[in-house]
């Protein structure tokens, strides 16, 4: 049986590393579209301590989910908990990431911290797709979004023009690379089917992520994941969309 979007039924979204910041304000958004959310954390307790502070929003649809996407065990002990709520997810928002630290040359990094962010970058995000996609395959509109940077261009990474020229990272942007190639392929694999799957970039935001460096604002950020978990039937798969970056389509070259 196949859950149509067109119902009334709630939709159903799965967001990994929400428990603040990008993933949090994802949750947020959603929310206030009608969503109910799944909220991934490595950390229950900041998963609940999020769900608290949505509530005094009004938000009262979102449950917390214990899932280290780094971590196969997690992953499945994931899935079956959510698959004992719910038989379909509309939803995945791939959105845990690390980056690894600084600096990261090409000639200096560790390749064990470069085996850590791929696993949770690239290998987490295989993990979780692979395990939640029979719930996605119920639903009449399966939208996945993989959250990735424009940093991990080839084209704008060599573009002395591109206006994060000098923001390179050996580390960071090689997995985001990969993900993206990741996203190209499932899109493939999923393209005779109702699904949406496309890499998105949120923007330079000021998170953590980069101690608060960032540019952007976790608002612009969350806007800008949630319009391709909301896409219709017209919409693009297997894209790189950077806003940010082309504001007119937000498709930008790999
Ligand atoms: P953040 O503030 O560092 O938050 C990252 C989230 O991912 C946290 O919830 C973190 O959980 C979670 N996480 C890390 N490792 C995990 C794991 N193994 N399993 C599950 N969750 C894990 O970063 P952010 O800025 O919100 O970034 C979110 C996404 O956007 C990332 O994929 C990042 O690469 C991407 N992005 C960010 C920017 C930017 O400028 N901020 C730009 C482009 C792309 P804990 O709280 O437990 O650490």
């Amino acid at each position: 049986m196949l859950y149509n979007l067109k119902s009334k039924r709630m939709k159903k979204a799965l967001i990994t590393g929400a428990n603040k910041s990008i993933g949090l304000e994802t949750a947020r958004q959603l929310l206030q579209k009608g969503y109910y959310v799944y909220l991934g954390s490595r950390d229950l307790n900041n998963a609940r301590e999020a769900i608290e502070k949505l509530k005094t929003e009004g938000l009262n649809n979102a449950e917390a989910i214990k899932l280290d996407v780094s971590d196969q065990d997690s992953v499945n002990a994931a899935r079956i908990e959510i698959g004992e709520k719910t038989a379909v997810l509309d939803a995945l928002i791939n959105n845990a990431g690390i980056n690894g630290g600084l600096p990261q040359t090409a000639i200096g990094s560790d390749v064990a911290t470069m085996h850590e962010v791929f696993n949770v970058n690239l290998y987490g995000v295989a993990r979780v797709t692979q395990a939640f996609i029979d719930l996605l395959q119920k639903s009449a509109q399966p939208r996945i979004v993989n959250v990735t940077s424009s940093s991990a261009s080839f084209t704008l990474q060599n573009d002395p023009a591109w206006k994060y020229f000098e923001h390179k990272g050996a580390i960071y942007t090689p997995s985001k690379a990969a993900l993206n190639m990741y996203t190209v392929n499932l899109a493939y694999e999923l393209r005779h089917t109702p699904f949406k799957v496309n890499a998105v970039c949120p923007g330079y935001t000021s998170t953590d992520f980069n101690n608060h460096n960032g540019t952007g604002t976790v608002e612009e950020a969350g806007a800008r994941i949630v319009k391709y978990v909301i896409i219709g039937d017209e919409g693009p798969t297997g894209k790189f969309i950077s806003e940010e970056t082309n504001p007119e389509t937000g498709e930008i070259p790999w």
